[in-house]
């Protein structure tokens, strides 16, 4: 099957009790047992499983080519049952561009619990040969990253990582659909599917999917059940629901991208502007690669740091000022301001999240704050 077609039905069926088409949202905790004391139909409490958060882990596992997924209440929790799944002493090797949350995670909890963490700028392959030892078990990777869109050759440093007897994460949440981890030799996947995959932002949530069943993927399923961190069945169903035309979206999102970063590249007050699918774009040869379209994430400098930044962040009308990415509706952030004191992010970067609108308005919108 096509992407569009499993993107519709991976994890649906009609409700055999009822025919309903649209599948009902299961909120209760609990489930009745059997008179022998078994549970034939597959449900004890919802905490081990509920039927919506099984058909989200089928549908996203069916999407991404995997074996297995385990659904959690973030992705920042999806993310810890990774981390918490090694055991002390073990080593992982992260970008240094990795999501600003789950290096936090890695230095402010992990290491106090006995994780080894190194952060190598993994676009350099020699540098991420140098910095695998005998205890890394695990390589995190991320691309595009944030907030400057750098590109990491999945294949290559996954072929590095797995010589060295290591295994691969790729975070995918910036480029679901658009780039397919597995086929370029991750073990696992991330998404934030507060993002993307639930596309609205009305919806947090995060989610493991294995490329095959083994045992690391064992221990992530027991932490999602031991731990607790799990989603909430309606949290599920929307989540799934947004899953249906993410392939349709990807679309939508990569061409108004590529059509607002046309504008922004011929802007005389645009000192810089970050995007994969500019020819200029340092990663752009392996984004090509490895990317069927280069996603709905940008950003630019403007000329004169960061007074004329906030400028424009408080002079348009259809993007929002907010954080956070994947919706429908365009956003707008100075990230250096959000992410504070430490932040790497040139104070005149402006991050976009470019959403469904029509391109030509979001273009005007911008024209007329970098005019102000
Ligand atoms: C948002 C995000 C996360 C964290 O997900 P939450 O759902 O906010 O916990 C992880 N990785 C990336 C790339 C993200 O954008």
């Amino acid at each position: 099957m096509k992407i569009e077609t499993l993107a519709v039905h991976a994890g649906q069926r009609v409700d055999p009790a009822t025919g309903a088409v649209s599948a009902p949202i299961h909120l209760s905790t609990t489930f009745e047992r059997d008179v022998e004391g078994t549970y034939s139909r597959g449900f004890m409490y919802t905490r081990n499983n509920n039927p919506n958060r099984q058909a989200l882990e089928e549908g996203i596992s069916a999407l991404e080519g995997g074996a297995s997924a385990a659904a959690f209440a973030s992705g920042t929790s999806a993310t810890g049952a990774i981390f918490q799944a090694l055991a002390p002493g073990d080593h992982v090797l992260a970008h240094v561009d990795a999501y600003y949350g789950t290096s936090r995670l890695l230095r402010e909890i992990f290491l106090r619990w006995g994780l080894q963490a190194d952060f190598i700028d993994m676009s350099d392959l020699a540098a991420v040969k140098k910095a695998l030892g005998p205890k890394t078990k695990l390589a995190w990777m991320e691309t595009p990253s944030n907030p400057l869109l750098k590109i990491v050759d999945l294949a290559e440093v996954a072929k590095i990582v797995h010589d060295a007897g290591a295994l691969c994460v790729c975070d995918n949440t910036w480029a679901p659909i658009l780039q397919r981890p597995f086929d370029l030799g991750a073990d696992f996947i991330l998404h934030s599917t507060t993002k993307y995959f639930g596309g609205h932002c009305d919806v947090l949530g995060g989610i493991v999917v294995a490329k095959s069943d083994g045992d690391l993927f064992q221990r992530i399923r027991n932490i999602q059940y031991e731990g607790g961190a799990v989603p909430s069945p309606f949290d599920c169903w929307l989540i799934l629901r947004g899953m249906r035309t993410l392939p349709w979206r990807m679309r939508a999102h990569s061409q108004n991208a590529a059509k607002v970063t046309e504008f922004l590249a011929a802007h005389r007050k645009v000192e810089r502007l970050h995007y994969p699918g500019l020819q200029a774009h340092p990663g752009h040869k392996i984004a090509q690669k490895q990317m069927s379209m280069f996603g709905g994430m940008l950003s630019f400098e403007v000329k004169g740091g960061r007074d004329p930044a906030m400028k424009v962040t408080t002079s348009t009308k259809i993007f929002t000022r907010a954080t956070s990415l994947g919706g429908v509706e365009s956003l707008i952030e100075h990230r250096a301001s959000i992410e504070g004191p430490g932040t790497t992010s040139p104070e005149g970067l402006i991050r976009l999240s470019i959403g469904l609108e029509n391109a030509d308005d979001l273009i005007e919108d911008l024209d007329q704050a970098l005019r102000l």
